[in-house]
Order: structure tokens, then C-alpha cells, then sequence
């Protein structure tokens, strides 16, 4: 345990003012959002793509009394009883910190990097190692310079191992993670494109990464990457792959009839058999990684033959999904441990749609005395109104939380006895290790749906809008467009997101769209594309702002307002410069004007044009008119109305091609759910991803048909899948007859026939494929919207709203 005295004995400092020296420091904090009580929390004011200066206050209010800065001039007088340390570099303190917190850490610490498969590997050793020996694994995708040091903060002497992910995206990042992370058995689990942009050569990216093993004792590694000329002298290297000098050998690889994978190894001598219960490359790939590893540490192939079985493709993250009685249910029922119940909690306080909180928890692994208190001030922070335990050794918490808690033995009795528990319009977090499996408990809890899914990556989101923010010169603000249900992935899930990750403005096109986003307790301002005189009422119960476009419609919110007795009511002003669709056109301006400065009901809080093809490079003469045009009616309402508002005109093509039309803020809308406009400038990650099943397949002799009309007559013997996807769902008939590609298990098949309204079918004759697979819709939406001759919004939008939506972090 540290005290602040112990703490400014560690880190070097410019100066300090110190209140009291002895309190207890055991959280660190960044991120003020996510501190409920933080009476025990070091706040670290981390200069990010925000100053974490500006949220001192704000972390102050929730209770931090220690805050590690660089700015100069900060008032301390406001901060009664607050103690100050100042510093050069705020990361470098943080970071120096924990690399001497590690240095107490004795036992195999083994650092993972690569490219791709770094946490399936994490996770999968730590499931393999965990019958007997204590794992300690670094949470979720917490493998950055940020990420590694909060990581290594819970680390503590009585592991046996640690198991940190680092991962980077620059040259020069991976050194101040070695030194942080210190690994003594370096695992590198391969080498591809992701996330290359940042690297000039694929060497270059092996360097960079092996310098996170320059003082391991050992590097495992597949041979087939030939990484041996960038490995430092005396590092030795545990190999497996198919050479004869490769310390694990892989004799063969084969898919058998069950679409399992038989794997043969040879290790000292001696052979043995794995059946993996899967067969795509990656994952046949992530385990041999794995049981190189565990053969490294001493286990024999016998052993490791009998544990492999218990590996499965698992679901690794957490998951969101629409509960009954109105509940939102967080379930992150994989593994439980300090680090990942800490992330799991934040993600439960992000979610604003209700107020009502409870957390179902199980025992972790390895909880000794140390952890219990651990856990206990971790739960004692949180405002829980109800905690479920799981697990007699948790019996313990029931003193010392408030709330309402409860406790049972085992899961099979939360089971029995859930249908006793009253669950209603709260969030519900389910946090389990693996061996408790509480997914019987999340099944119970989640409204059963129809099996096509679209996932949204909610991590995926969060990148693509820092990715545009990037381009932002400072102060220009981000207004995020949520119409047609986020583009189809979702309402409050998405808004609460944006919300959380301070977007300055929502955008829906209808009022009964913004009024659902404020009923679940969204509370940015939201401007509404179409308004009508029908829902002006909605707009002012609700707060939401109107885009006014022409005359008829000012003049009717104005009388709407006067009847109310409203004043400076805020609207956005729409000004058609050449799209052509709604606004004033700038020969209507005059008049505008002069109802404008009529009507003390309203105040134009901004005045927006839309550019009809930023995209398009042919068009750039008539886009920089649009912009010319926008600008000379822009001042001409500056110099009528006398007060500033807010100009606006980019949405996503334009963030990327037209800086000079960034202005004071840009509207992001399809950039943000992962299509890219800017043709590769960015690397954006896809948000949503169609998901649907199997539901039969059958053997069919050339000649047959298939589907209505008999449109598709096979050529050879085939076998035919039957999916649970058809025109009712979105999915168009044009993709009918082979125009549809999907992937099944990772390969890439074919549509036969026509589509039906709830179903279709795919070729599945060349590929390994079984009744309940998964299918993946849109393997590639570019690809897919081309060949029906659309663009990837519609294919988005399309999909039926009653295809049920899911949401996962992680
Ligand atoms: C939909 C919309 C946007 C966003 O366009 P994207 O191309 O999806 O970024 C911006 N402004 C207005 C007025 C819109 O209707």
C-alpha cells in the first residue's frame, strides 16, 4: 500500500504543496469521468486529445485530494485540503512510478506483442494456467503507453504469473513500454498490417516491437516469421513451425469431419494429438502460440493434450444487450479480475439511460487477503444501489457495502432463484470468472431475439471519432450525427457513447428521434434536420433544436413560441448554397433577416449549409462556390443580427478534403460508423457487422433448383445452407443468384436462388460448414453496396429494426 510520502519518494518533482503526506493512495486516476468517490485516488492530469488540467475541479468535486501536474498557474485556493505535486512530464511520472511499483514483481512476467491475436493469446494462457497457478493478465485491450501503466499498477507480489499486452502505433513507443513493462519471457504472436500507417517498412515495425524483448530471456515465436536477425544478442529463441530445427514441431494440420482442427506435435521426442475445436487459421495459429508457451514453462504435451479442450473461441468481451423489464444488461461473464472489473464498472457508469445500478459478481481467482481489501475499496467507491455476490468466499462484502446485497453460494442457486428478484429499468453488470459461467445468468436477464444480429463495436466508434477529431485544428467543435437510428446502429447506446466522449452536438432528422435520445437520459444538445409544425411541442418538452430551412416554417415556431410565452429560443439556420434540398437560398437572406430581428422568441445559435459532392474531386470548383456562397451569407446575417452564432458547413468527406471548410465545427456522420470516404487516409475500423446463422443445409444433385421462381438450377452436386436472413431484414433481393457474397467461417461463398423474406441461400459446397455457424453478412460493405449499384449508407440504414442490435466494448 502506498502513501503520498511514499509515493513523492519514488518520483522526482519540480515542487509540491502538500496537505497531508500519509493518505492512502490506492487508485490512480486520469480520467475524471470515471471517479465516483476518489478520496483515495491519485489524479494524474494527463495532457490527451484533452487537458486534464481543465478537469481538476472536476475530479475535485468527486472527492481526489492528489492531483500530479505540469501546469503552472493553478488556483489552489479553490482546492481546499488538496495536495499538489508539480511536474515536467505527467505521463513520464506516471510511468515512472509504475516501473518501480513493477520492480517488486519477482515471479515470469510475460510481455505479448504483434500484431494481431495478442489479447486472445493473453486470454487463452491465462485459462490454460489457471487450475493451479495465479494469473495475473493485463485487462481487455489495455496495451498502450496509458493502458500498460494503469495495467501494471494492480500487479502484486503473490502472482505466479503476469501476463501484459503491449501494442504501438509509432516508432519510439515501444522502448518507454519496455521499460515500464520489463518482461522476462517475450511472446510474438505475428506480424501483419494492422495499424501500419505509422511505420515505413514492415522491418521497421519488427524492430519497433522486438524492443519490447531486448532483455527477455527468451522470445516464442512461430519460424515462419523470420524475426531471428532483429532478436538482441543472448535473447534466446523457442520456436515451433514446420522446420527441422524449430523447438515445437508441427507435424500436421487437418480439418476432420466435425470441422474441428486435428493438430500433431512433436516436443523431446515425444508426439501427441490436439483436437481444436475450431479450424480458422488465427485461432489454429493464437493456439500453438499458447502451447509453445506452456511447453516452454515445463508442461508436458500430455498435460496440455488434456486442457486444450476447454480453449474456445470464446466471447471475450463485453457485451450490451437490451434486457427484459427494461433493463440494459453489461454482461462480461469471460474473466474477473481487479483490473477488468475496474473497466467493466466504468463502462456500467457510462450508461445514462437508467438510474438505477446493480453489479452480479462472482469470486475471482486467487482472491487471498490482499485482493479482498482490493476489492472491497474498489466496490466501496462505486454508487451501486444493488450488489448480487456469487461465491461464499465473497461473504465477507456484505458488511461493508451499502445497498442492498445479497449472497449465494453458487450459481445454480442465483438460477433457481432469479425469477424472485425484481429487475426493472436499471443496468444491470455481470462480472464472473469463467468457471461460474454467470452467462446462464445474463441468458435469463436478456429479451430473446430472433438470431440475426448486428454488432456494433462500441471501441470502434471511439476510435473513428478520434480519428476525424485529429484533423480538428483546437477549438473547433464535433457534431456527431445521429439520424435514422445512428445510420442503423443504434440510439441512447450510441448517443450515451458520444456523450461520454464529449461530442459538442447531436443530430437527428426527426423530433421523435431526439426524444427518445432525451428520455434515456442524453442530455447534449440535439439539433433536428426536419422539423414540422406537428412536433413543435415535442421540441420545446424536450430541449431539442430545430433546423429552420425556409420562411413558412420560422414563421410558425415563432407564433408556436409567442403562444408560450418563449424567449431566445435556439434555432440553426439552414442555407441552401447548391444542394438543393432544404434552406433559404441566399436571395431569400433579406427577409429572413428581417423576421429575424423581429423575433425575440428565437436566437440563431447557428447557420449551417450542406455541401452536395465534398467528396468528389471533379466537383471541387462548385464545392468551394458552395463555400464562397456560405461565407458572404453568413456575414450579411453577422451584420443584421449583431451576435455571433455558430458556422458550420463539413460533414465527413469535407473533415478530410476541406480543411478550409472545417469552420467552427464539423458534422460527422458516416466517417464514425467505419465507412471510410477519404479512400484509405485514415485508418477507421468497421462499427457494425451483420451477423445471422445457419439454420439447415442439405445435399443436392446437379440439376435441382432452388428457391422461388426455381431461378438457380445447380450445375454439380452442392450443398446448400439455409440462413436466417432474408428482404425483411434488409438484406436486398438484388443480392439474389450469386450477386450476395458472405463468409462463413472465414471463407467467402455465394447466394443461390432468390431471397426470400426471412431467409436465403448460400453455396456451401467447397467450404466446411455446419448447421448453426455463424454468417457474416457484409464481409465487405464497399464491396457489397458496389455490386448491387448503392452506397454503403443505404445497406446501414436498411437494416430492419428488428434485427436485434448488440453492443460490445472491448
Ligand atoms: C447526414 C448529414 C450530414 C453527415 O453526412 P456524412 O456524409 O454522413 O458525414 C451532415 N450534414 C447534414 C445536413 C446531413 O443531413
Amino acid at each position: 500500500m502506498y502513501t503520498l510520502a511514499s509515493i513523492l519518494s519514488s518520483i522526482s518533482y519540480k515542487r509540491k504543496n502538500i496537505f497531508n503526506s500519509e493518505m492512502q493512495i490506492i487508485s490512480l486516476a486520469y480520467d475524471s469521468r470515471k471517479i465516483r468517490s476518489g478520496g483515495e485516488s491519485l489524479f494524474f492530469a494527463l495532457e490527451n486529445i484533452r487537458d486534464g488540467h481543465d478537469f481538476i475541479a472536476d475530479a475535485y468535486s468527486k472527492g481526489v485530494r492528489s492531483f500530479v501536474v505540469s501546469r503552472e498557474n493553478i488556483d489552489i485556493s479553490d482546492f481546499t485540503g488538496a495536495n499538489f505535486i508539480w511536474v515536467e512530464n505527467v505521463l513520464g511520472t506516471l510511468q515512472a512510478l509504475v516501473k518501480q511499483h513493477r520492480q517488486m514483481y519477482t515471479n515470469p512476467l510475460i510481455g505479448i506483442t504483434g500484431s494481431n491475436g495478442k489479447t486472445v493469446v493473453k486470454e487463452w494462457l491465462t485459462e490454460l494456467l489457471l487450475p493451479e497457478k495465479k494469473v495475473y493478465q493485463s485487462p481487455k485491450s489495455y496495451n498502450s503507453q496509458l493502458g500498460v501503466a494503469l495495467s501494471l499498477w494492480n500487479l502484486t507480489e503473490d502472482y505466479d504469473y503476469a501476463l501484459i499486452e503491449a501494442g504501438i502505433s509509432r516508432p519510439g513507443e515501444m522502448q518507454l513500454l519496455e521499460d515500464m513493462i520489463k518482461p522476462t519471457i517475450g511472446i510474438f504472436t505475428n506480424i501483419g498490417t494492422a495499424h501500419s500507417s505509422g511505420f515505413v517498412s514492415k522491418e521497421e515495425k519488427i524492430e519497433e516491437k522486438l524492443k519490447l524483448f531486448k532483455e527477455v530471456d527468451v522470445i516464442i515465436y512461430s519460424s515462419k516469421y523470420t524475426i531471428k536477425s532483429f532478436i538482441s544478442a543472448g535473447v534466446k529463441s523457442f520456436t515451433f513451425g514446420e522446420q527441422d530445427d524449430d523447438d515445437v514441431k508441427v507435424l500436421s494440420v487437418e480439418q476432420n469431419q466435425l470441422g474441428q482442427t486435428d493438430l500433431r506435435l512433436s516436443f523431446l521426442d515425444k508426439e501427441q494429438l490436439f483436437v481444436l475445436p475450431f479450424n480458422d487459421k488465427a485461432s489454429i495459429e493464437n493456439s500453438l502460440i499458447c502451447l509453445s508457451t506452456l511447453l516452454f514453462l515445463g508442461y508436458s504435451l500430455a498435460e496440455l493434450a488434456k486442457r486444450v479442450f476447454k480453449v474456445k473461441p470464446v466471447e471475450m468481451r463485453l457485451n450490451l444487450n437490451k434486457g427484459k423489464n427494461n433493463c440494459s444488461v453489461i454482461d462480461d461473464s469471460y474473466s474477473n479480475d481487479i483490473a477488468s472489473l475496474q473497466v467493466a464498472l466504468d463502462f456500467l457508469y457510462q450508461q445514462q439511460q437508467h438510474s438505477k445500478k446493480t453489479l452480479i459478481l462472482s469470486e475471482m481467482e486467487g482472491l487471498n487477503d490482499k485482493l479482498k481489501v482490493k476489492l472491497k475499496d474498489l466496490l466501496q467507491e462505486q454508487k451501486l444501489d444493488r450488489v448480487i455476490l456469487v461465491g461464499d468466499r465473497l461473504a465477507y462484502l456484505k458488511e461493508s457495502l451499502t445497498g442492498e446485497v445479497s449472497l449465494y453460494s453458487a450459481t445454480e442457486e442465483l438460477v433457481d432463484q432469479l425469477s424472485h428478484i425484481d429487475f426493472f429499468d436499471e443496468s444491470i453488470l455481470i462480472k464472473g470468472s469463467r468457471s461460474y459461467h454467470l452467462e446462464d445468468v445474463s441468458r435469463l436477464l436478456v429479451a430473446k431475439s430472433h438470431e440475426t444480429v448486428l454488432e456494433i463495436n462500441l471501441n470502434a466508434l471511439v476510435h473513428n471519432l478520434q480519428q476525424y477529431r485529429k484533423l480538428l485544428a483546437p477549438g473547433v467543435k464535433t457534431m456527431a450525427m445521429v439520424k435514422a437510428f445512428s445510420y442503423g446502429s443504434g440510439s441512447f447506446e450510441v448517443a450515451n457513447l458520444l456523450q461520454f466522449n464529449k461530442v459538442d452536438y447531436l443530430t437527428v432528422a426527426f423530433a421523435d428521434e431526439g426524444a427518445e435520445l432525451r428520455e434515456h437520459g442524453i442530455n447534449l444538445p440535439i439539433m433536428v434536420l426536419s422539423p414540422d409544425e406537428q412536433t413543435f411541442e415535442s421540441l420545446l418538452s424536450h430541449r431539442l433544436e430545430p433546423e429552420i430551412y425556409n420562411l413558412r416554417i420560422l414563421n410558425a415556431f415563432v407564433r408556436f413560441l409567442r403562444s408560450k410565452g418563449i424567449i431566445d429560443f435556439p434555432i440553426h439556420l439552414k442555407i441552401d448554397t447548391g444542394m438543393h434540398r432544404l434552406g433559404f437560398l441566399p436571395e431569400e437572406v433579406q427577409d429572413l433577416g428581417t423576421v429575424l430581428l423581429k423575433s425575440k422568441e428565437i436566437s440563431v445559435k447557428s447557420v449551417l449549409s450542406h455541401l452536395a459532392a465534398s467528396g468528389n474531386r471533379k466537383h471541387d470548383v462548385f464545392t468551394q462556390e458552395q463555400i464562397d456562397v456560405y461565407k458572404q451569407v453568413t456575414q450579411k446575417l453577422k451584420d443584421i443580427l449583431h451576435y455571433d452564432f455558430i458556422e458550420h458547413v463539413a460533414n465527413t468527406s469535407a473533415i478530410v478534403d476541406w480543411k478550409s471548410a472545417h469552420m467552427d465545427m464539423v458534422r460527422l456522420g458516416i466517417g464514425l460508423y467505419g465507412i471510410d470516404t477519404g479512400k484509405g487516409k485514415l485508418s477507421l475500423e468497421p462499427v457494425g457487422q451483420l451477423k445471422t446463422t445457419i439454420t439447415q443445409i442439405k445435399e443436392l444433385k446437379a440439376g435441382e433448383t432452388v428457391g422461388y421462381e426455381r431461378n438457380a438450377t445447380l450445375k454439380r452436386d452442392s450443398r446448400i445452407a439455409t440462413i436466417k436472413i432474408g428482404y425483411a431484414d434488409g438484406y436486398d433481393r438484388r443480392f439474389g443468384n450469386g450477386t450476395g457474397l458472405m463468409s462463413v467461417n472465414g471463407n467467402i461463398v455465394r447466394t443461390v436462388g432468390n431471397i426470400c423474406m426471412d431467409m436465403c441461400m448460400l453455396d456451401v459446397t467447397d467450404i466446411t460448414a455446419r448447421e448453426e455457424d455463424e454468417v457474416v453478412v457484409y464481409p465487405d460493405l464497399n464491396k457489397a453496396a458496389e455490386a448491387i449499384g448503392t452506397i454503403p449508407y443505404e445497406l446501414l440504414v436498411n437494416v430492419s429494426t428488428r434485427v436485434k442490435r448488440m453492443y460490445f466494448y472491448g
